[in-house]
């Protein structure tokens, strides 16, 4: 069985999803880290446009533990890189390219074993696994969006400035919906789950409702 989320930056997906994991027991796929990864491994090669011909040969590992979405290129790990906003600038930019997204979703499709596992990204539920068991997109007003993703970021000790945070999440908007490669987008038989009034805890327990639900139906 597979459940995938997807929805815009900010959104709360990647948050829910691992809770939902924990609480479940299910597996837990982190899409947007897999392209985070690849931007970091771009970025190592110095911007080389010749990094894209040889994708293939890239050594990318990646392990979900003690709610945490671990990532490694070439066994050396990059987990804590690939949440710097240096990345988070450019990873819709290197996203928006068909040949990186080809082989993310190659090394997704060969990582759903026979267990229940929980995705989250952008085009899960439309061009990945557009067979998923269930389809949820999460969604929440840019606004909103914003303010959550500021104070998690002074939580963990960055440095934010609200307007600089709303700015960035309409650009990812922006490239994450306007490219032609597999664009954001709700599924037609998605269901909406709109964050703006919800608290953390009252969207895990929607989203687990929704997957037992379907669990019992199965
Ligand atoms: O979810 P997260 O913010 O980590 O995703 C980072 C970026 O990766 C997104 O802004 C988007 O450009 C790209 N992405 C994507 N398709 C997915 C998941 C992420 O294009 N399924």
């Amino acid at each position: 069985m597979i459940i995938v989320i997807d929805g815009p930056a900010g959104s709360g997906k990647s948050s829910t999803a691992r809770q939902v994991a924990n609480l479940l027991r299910l597996q837990y796929l982190d899409s947007g880290a897999l392209y985070r990864a690849v931007t970091v491994a771009w970025l190592k090669s110095g911007k080389e446009m010749s990094f894209f011909e040889k994708l293939n040969h890239l050594n990318l590992t990646f392990r979900y533990e003690n709610g945490l979405f671990r990532v490694w290129i070439d066994s050396i790990e990059v987990t804590n890189q690939i949440r710097t906003e240096a990345i988070s600038s450019i990873v819709s930019v290197v996203a928006s390219r068909p040949d990186v997204r080809a082989l993310v979703n190659q090394i997704m499709h060969k990582a759903i074993s026979e267990s229940v596992c929980i995705a989250d990204g952008r085009d899960l539920g439309t061009a990945v696994f557009p067979e998923a068991d269930l389809k949820i997109y999460m969604d929440a007003s840019p606004t909103v969006r914003a303010k959550r993703r500021t104070r998690e970021l002074i939580e963990s000790g960055d440095e934010a400035d609200y307007q600089d945070v709303l700015d960035k999440i309409l650009q990812r908007d922006e490239l994450d919906s306007g490219r032609d490669a597999d664009p954001l987008r709700m599924a037609e038989d998605a269901i909406l789950v709109k964050t703006d009034k919800l608290t953390f805890d009252q969207q895990v327990e929607l989203i687990c409702q929704l997957i037992q639900e379907k669990q019992k139906q199965q």
